[in-house]
């Protein structure tokens, strides 16, 4: 049929009726039967899996930030435009009618896309056919490789301090946490403790790298090492890449899949959201050997079906960016990390330099505050700027209580003005 459906469009009125939080539709007015109802104990419709989630800190955070209007440092994503380029592709594959349902693995087209960029940049051959399965983020992608890998009962390896949703991530999936500290100024590990956390009952190690929210760029000699361990105890080693292409000082980001021995062994995870400056796309995907992507697309198809079809056909056009985009991002945002470093310095924190990622950890146990979490309050309602508490990516809080992070992915004019807040805060 030709001739499209015609819908009528919705109108004003109709559209300002939608219920949003703060609506009475929405939030029905405390006091009333619906109300109670809802509030009095319901937990038996409460799943035991979700029992101990708790509200990411992240996103509490950017709502204090909101009401008092503060300089929002704490979530890590672009307050600058997405490239014209991408916009243009991804309107003009709306046009051109790729707006249903994709094959659930992904575009043919973007996963050939995918294939000839990791070639390109790292001389890996991943057959597109077998080995790719596009996802809606990386979020999705770890949740879909340990859904798939890991069982219950089975123990998997983090580094700590992590990014936060590696720990609801295995609590979804029945797995022991085994926790692997790492160690400032430069957030190293101690290999006799990686070592030991190994056991026959490790199915897996997760590894971020650039990493979120030290800024930590493993390297190759550490790589190999984690390698080595995951051979000798027949182990997965899960790879969170989205900072890849964000590294500074002239270092280079190793994915554990070009390391001899792990091609069969190493799950990749990887978005556009960083890279590309799109993280509402809410497109990744994740490389794996055949009989590991078999398991990861039937969890993915039932999870998600698939990612947004018109934006895989734009990320045909990102992916094959050349390598001075690559640089230009590095550059760009290394001189945003000396623009915060700075600010920062000047007022008075402490700060550890991220060789990657776009964050910068620093140490507050000179200001004097109770722990983390009061700091960055004390921060927003009174300097006017948002971060993150460091206790938030740590198992325990008063492990983190001496760190915040702040990111740095922001115009410049954004940190400048957060800047000159905190310098006069302090
Ligand atoms: N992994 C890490 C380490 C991150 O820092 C983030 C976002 O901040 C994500 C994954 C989320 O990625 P995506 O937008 O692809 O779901």
């Amino acid at each position: 049929m030709s001739q499209s459906l015609s819908l009528p469009r919705p109108s004003a009125q109709a559209a300002s009726q939608r219920p949003v939080s703060g609506d009475p539709i929405a939030d029905p007015p405390s006091g009333s039967e619906s109300a109670v109802r809802a509030y009095s104990d319901r937990s038996q419709f409460r799943s035991a899996r979700t029992a101990e989630f708790t509200e990411s800190v992240i996103r509490e955070m950017s709502r204090l930030a909101m009401k008092h209007n503060a300089v929002n440092l704490a979530q890590g994503f672009p307050d600058f435009p997405a490239p014209a380029f991408l916009k243009q592709a991804a309107a003009d594959a709306i046009a051109a009618e790729f707006n249903q349902y994709p094959i659930t693995w992904g575009v043919p087209a973007f996963r050939d896309a995918i294939a000839r960029k990791y070639k390109a940049v790292y001389d890996l051959d991943i057959d597109p056919a077998r080995e790719i399965t596009v996802v809606c983020g990386s979020t999705e992608g770890m949740i879909a490789s340990l859904l798939a890998t890991v069982n219950e009962g089975d123990e998997v390896i983090v580094f700590e301090p992590y990014y936060e949703n590696y720990h609801p991530d295995l609590q979804l999936c029945g797995a022991s946490r085994k926790l692997v500290t790492l160690t400032p100024p430069d957030w190293t590990f101690d290999r006799e403790e990686l070592r030991r956390a190994f056991s026959s009952k490790t199915k897996a190690i997760i590894l971020n790298t650039p990493n979120n929210p030290t800024g930590r760029l493993f390297t190759r000699v550490e790589i190999e090492f984690i390698a080595n361990l995951c051979i000798e105890h027949d182990a997965l080693c899960i790879t969170d890449e989205i900072y890849e292409h964000i590294v500074y000082d002239g270092n280079i980001h190793v994915p554990v899949m070009t390391i001899p021995g792990m091609r069969e062994r190493a799950v990749l995870v990887n978005s556009m959201s960083k890279t590309y400056s799109v993280t509402g796309w809410r497109v990744g995907w994740v490389l794996a050997a055949p009989d590991l992507t078999d398991s990861i697309r039937k969890v993915h198809d039932f999870l998600t079906v698939g990612a947004a079809t018109p934006l895989q056909h734009a990320g045909i056009t990102a992916l094959a960016a050349d390598a001075a985009f690559y640089n230009h991002l590095s550059i760009e945002y290394g001189a945003r990390r000396q623009l915060l470093t700075d600010g920062l310095e000047a007022a008075g924190f402490e700060c550890f330099r991220p060789r990657g990622a776009y964050y910068i950890m620093t140490n507050i146990e000179k200001f004097g505050f109770a722990n983390d979490v009061e700091f960055v309050r004390h921060l927003i309602e009174h300097a006017g700027v948002a971060a993150v508490p460091g206790s938030s990516f740590f198992s325990r809080p008063e492990l983190g209580k001496n760190y915040v992070r702040f990111c740095f992915c922001k115009k410049p004019e954004t940190l400048a003005a957060a800047s000159e807040r905190l310098q006069k805060a302090f």
